[in-house]
């Protein structure tokens, strides 16, 4: 047949394989492997319905052959197969469109650099062209009489032809590239090589990866003599890694298990390995990954858990399983207690499935809570990563999560160098204190220069900062905390003064009220009221907001997808009773004190991250008083 081009894609990344650096060559066995058992489960699901499937549990396997001579390993399944049509599809185009987004978003350096990243990431099929130099796969499909064989010698095409196989399934044949000075492909033509790998890539494949093994015996008939014995051996124990006991299993490799599994490049910050018995008998194993999947921010990212019968993967992504807020959590879940053909719409009314998926939500809490007490930097470096996702959790469903989520929440503060929590904010306060305190801004920083933070802080009180969005949405969802109610520094209803103090600018206020109102005449509708403030401790002047919504609150409500921008803060324009300003605006004339208002208003506005209406006009006042 005529030689057929690869997808540009596809080109690119088999380029990649076959002039490839990366030192991980081996893992080509692993992701074959991969793919036979896949296939295989195909076929074996298909045999729990169709009685045309004559195969029975105990015959699937995997064979591997290796020929010295011809420089050759050859895989054999009987899984699934592949039609004429599928071959080209499958093999000619790229699969696993994780790895090329993958590697697109990191394509500064096209060298050594990201194809390790790939070759991690696994790309499938195609890593066996980092060993071989010619493939061939002749593969016979599940209910057709017709095999195919497609070949490839690598970036310069393939073909595919008709061919002959007696038995559904695939033949995949390797034809080792020869040794270079760096490179001793040799190597996997060893029969201790290739159990090696097995053994450490594909330990807990279901189905028998069997292999002849040359051993050398004592002669029995000679003493001193030995003979050569061949046996066709199982290379793999076949015991699932979720299955086998906790310890039992190094770190590497749950994580090398969920690197390949999970497609990422990365060891996971936390692995979870659990065994429920109870309500629901189930195994878990699941991994918070150390960065967001690459997607996780995209519509098309999909939570969800592996689901498995008996060792038998039913679901690839089962999202039932997974509150939103834990959408990050990577991993599987196996239980016996499950039927193998169950439909998804089925499951989503399954009493046992809820079951789990209550345990696994309980379990996750319980294990970061066990981390958040044992080992805070750990923690922390969780939160930073995915905290606010457990804020979003707090929030959504009009709070009907909050309560198993509050201990496990997180913010900066003026009185911690890292992060605090909600309980170790009491456990600080005075007792004098009665609520808690918050101050939202974009960083850190800027909420640090709030001129009302210096009051509070002076009073020897705590102020949450809030820089997530979320925060404040989060927190009045949430109400109160061991019996305390939060407060936003900000908001006009905060007052940490004495009864002498409120008096005093009471009686001011009252006094000045002529000069306020021709203040509030000259800002219109820009604001409901102002006011002297004795809170302001050295700055002149601030805007808060009165009401429920804060000023935090309306910038965010008004860039949300659909926000009608209708959503406004009542803001109160509050001068600062002891500084310079006030004797200012006492003796200004009429003119000169619309002039100072609009100054005034205008700089507390930026003080609190807002922008100005006008900035022309600012700026030309500033000039004119200068
Ligand atoms: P992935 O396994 O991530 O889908 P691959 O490039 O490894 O990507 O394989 C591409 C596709 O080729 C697979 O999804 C599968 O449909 C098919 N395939 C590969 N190997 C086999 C096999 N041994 N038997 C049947 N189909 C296979």
């Amino acid at each position: 047949m005529k030689k057929k081009q690869f997808k540009a894609e596809s080109k690119k990344l088999l380029d990649m394989m076959i002039n490839s650096i990366y030192t991980h060559k081996e893992i080509f066995l692993r992701e074959l492997i991969s793919n036979a058992s896949d296939a295989i489960d195909k076929l074996y699901f298909k045999s729990l319905t169709d009685d045309s499937v004559n195969l029975n549990k105990n015959d699937f396997k995997i064979k591997i052959d290796l020929d010295k001579e011809a420089r050759t390993i050859t895989l054999t399944d009987n899984g699934i197969g592949m039609t004429a049509e599928e071959l080209e599809s499958n093999l000619g185009t790229i699969a696993r469109s994780g790895s090329l987004n993958f590697k697109n978003e990191n394509a500064e350096n096209e060298n050594t650099e990201d194809i390790s990243v790939i070759g991690q990431f696994g790309v499938g099929f195609y890593s066996s062209f980092m060993v071989s130099d010619r493939v061939e796969v002749v593969s016979r499909a599940f209910g057709e009489e017709k095999a195919y064989k497609w070949t490839s010698s690598g970036a310069d095409g393939y073909t595919i032809d008709e061919a002959e196989k007696e038995d559904v399934g695939t033949v995949i044949t390797l034809h080792i590239k020869e040794d270079t000075e760096t490179e001793h492909y040799s190597d996997y033509l060893e029969q201790y090589k290739i159990s090696e790998l097995v053994k450490k890539y594909s330990d807990y494949i279901r189905y028998p990866i069997q292999m002849e093994m040359t051993h050398q015996v004592p002669d029995k008939d000679n003493e001193g003599e030995y003979i050569t014995e061949i046996n066709t051996e199982t290379l793999n124990s076949m015991v699932p890694l979720w299955r086998k006991s906790k310890g039992e299993i190094k770190p590497e490799e749950y994580n090398e298990f969920y690197k390949e599994k999970f497609m990422d490049y990365s060891d996971p910050q936390l692995v979870i390995h659990s065994k429920t018995e109870g309500q629901a008998t189930f195994n878990s194993l699941m991994f918070i990954p150390e960065n967001p999947p690459y997607d996780f921010y995209s519509k098309e990212y999909e939570k969800g858990l592996q689901l498995y019968s008996n060792g038998v993967l039913i679901m690839d992504k089962c999202g039932d399983l997974l509150p939103d807020y834990f959408s990050f959590v990577k991993g599987l879940v196996d239980s016996a207690d499950l039927s193998l053909n169950i439909s998804r719409e089925m499951l989503q009314h399954d009493h046992q499935l809820k079951v789990i998926a209550k345990a696994i939500d309980k379990k996750i809490k319980n294990e970061l809570k066990r981390l958040l007490n044992n080992d805070r930097e750990k923690y922390d470096k969780f939160f930073s990563t995915f905290g606010t996702q457990l804020k979003y959790g707090v929030y959504a469903n009009y709070g009907m999560e909050k309560d198993g989520l509050k201990d496990l929440l997180e913010f900066k503060s003026s009185m911690s160098e890292g992060y605090t929590t909600l309980k170790e904010y009491i456990e600080r306060m005075a007792d004098s204190q009665e609520s808690i305190y918050y101050a939202c801004g974009e960083s850190v920083g800027k909420i640090e220069l709030l001129p009302q933070l210096e009051a509070v802080k002076e009073k020897g009180y705590e102020v949450l900062y809030f820089t997530d969005e979320i925060d404040e949405f989060a927190i009045q969802m949430l109400m109160e905390y061991e019996g305390k109610h939060f407060a936003n520094i900000c908001k006009d209803d905060i007052d940490l003064s004495t009864d002498a103090e409120k008096e005093a600018i009471n009686k001011m206020n009252e006094a000045s009220k002529e000069l306020l109102d021709k203040i509030k005449e000259a800002l219109g509708d820009r604001i409901s009221s102002v006011k002297f403030s004795n809170k302001l401790g050295s700055h002149p002047v601030t805007i808060s907001a009165e009401g429920y919504v804060s000023l935090e609150m309306e910038k965010v409500l008004n860039q949300m997808p659909g926000a009608n921008q209708g959503i406004k803060a009542q803001l109160v324009l509050e001068i600062n009773s002891n500084h310079p300003v006030a004797q200012k605006l006492e003796n200004a004339d009429d003119e000169t004190l619309k002039k100072y208002a609009t100054l005034l208003y205008s700089s507390a506005r930026l003080i609190a991250g807002l922008d100005i209406e006008n900035p022309t006009e600012f700026s030309d006042l500033i000039a004119d008083m200068m």
